[in-house]
């Protein structure tokens, strides 16, 4: 099959809220830098709906309303949709049937195993009643990975569970039914800050459930508050005592996204961020002078972003469209995913007219 020789990429994001600089710097901006290289010949990003409702089930108003928001921040950040088909989930059965099959191949041990659902688990208190659709979503993730015969998946750091159940699934699968899926890999962000980039209240992970974010759609003044208000190092009390920098958010913040040039331009005292940090272990940088520099970076990246975010609103209907769409051309690619599956699963019953006459042959002797 000569699709196996394509280059595809799949990601997404759940439409659990507005989408916030965490996803921007860890997989939205190289989806953007990817979808402009020109380099791959299909590219689909998924609004995942049906995933977010195995932890959202009784708030279906907070996705319905989402799989909005999060289209207009990808289309704001650069994704066009004459190159990239954005679909959503829920409207493309094929996956479900797929899953439905792939249930088969991992065991409950294995999902256990899985230490992003782990930590997931215990930030939602699920641990003494989780829901079988949350238990399982890496199954339904493999599908939809699979699906759509994805090479490449840009995600962050959580998802490298996701991708290894992925190809684990697609081992097993080919093994069993002859060479069918497509084994998929994830692609990382360079930057090491933007592997996980952490909230602003210091935890470990920006997310939207965490209420810790700084929203591409923030406003300015929203987003100067945020960072004004950031957590640092504790232990630097008065400007005096030498700082920290690792487990700092806000020099996280400056690794993922300040460059040489921004000192020219806001801070013309240093010549890098080597230079600022090092003063900030010393002692003797305060951390209001560094947030304020973080805020002028931040917000030069961000004000594009804003600017034609508010353009796209004015056009709710012409969003939709694009989502209608781009779901079609995602439905007819995983619906030829599943006919595959379902040929070498011998489950293609009345396609099948050479299992037919050979079973009838059987029959009249
Ligand atoms: P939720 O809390 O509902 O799970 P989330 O903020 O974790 O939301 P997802 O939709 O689960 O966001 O993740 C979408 C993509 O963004 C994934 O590729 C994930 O790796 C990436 N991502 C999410 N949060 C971060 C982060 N803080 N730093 C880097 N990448 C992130
Ligand atoms: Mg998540």
């Amino acid at each position: 099959m000569d699709t196996d020789m394509a280059k595809i990429i799949l990601t997404g994001d759940r439409p659990t809220g507005r989408l916030h600089v965490g996803h921007y710097v860890g997989s939205l901006k190289r989806r953007v830098e990817l979808q402009n290289s020109g380099e791959y010949d299909k590219i689909f990003i998924m609004i995942a709906d049906a995933q977010a409702l195995t932890d959202n089930a009784d708030n279906p108003e907070k996705v319905r309303q989402n799989i909005i928001e999060v289209a207009l921040d990808y289309l704001a950040c650069g994704i066009d949709p004459d190159q990239t088909d954005i679909l959503i989930q829920s409207q493309i059965p094929e996956l479900c049937e797929l899953s439905f099959y792939y249930m088969n191949l991992v065991t409950v041990s294995r999902l256990q195993r899985n230490p992003t659902v782990k930590t997931e688990i215990q930030m939602r208190n699920f641990e003494t009643s989780i829901p079988v659709g949350f238990f399982t979503y890496p199954i339904s993730q493999a599908a939809d990975i699979t699906a759509f015969r994805a090479t490449t998946v840009p995600a962050g750091e959580d998802q490298m569970p996701m991708v290894e159940q992925t190809r684990e699934i697609v081992h097993r699968f080919n093994y069993i039914y002859g060479d069918t899926l497509v084994e998929p890999n994830i692609l990382l962000p360079d930057n090491k800050a933007c592997l996980r980039l952490p909230g602003t209240d210091g935890k470990a992970k920006m997310s939207k459930s965490l209420g810790n974010c700084i929203y591409l759609s923030d406003s300015a003044d929203e987003v100067r508050t945020k960072i004004m208000s950031m957590f640092t190092d504790p232990t630097h009390l008065r400007v005096e005592d030498p700082g920290h920098v690792e487990d700092n958010p806000v020099f996280i913040y400056l690794d993922a996204f300040c460059r040489d040039e921004h000192f020219t331009r806001f801070l013309p005292d240093y010549s890098c961020l080597d230079e600022l940090k090092a003063h900030y272990m010393r002692g003797g940088l305060g951390d209001v002078k560094v947030k304020r520099f973080l805020n002028n970076v931040m917000q030069e990246e961000l004000e594009p972003i804003r600017t034609r975010r508010k353009e796209l609103e004015k056009d709710i209907p012409a969003i939709y469209e694009i989502l209608k769409k781009g779901t079609a051309a995602a439905k007819e690619m995983a619906a030829g995913t599943l006919a595959d599956v379902k040929r070498s699963m011998k489950i293609n019953y009345f396609d099948d007219t050479a299992w037919i006459d050979e079973q009838s042959r059987k029959y009249s002797e």
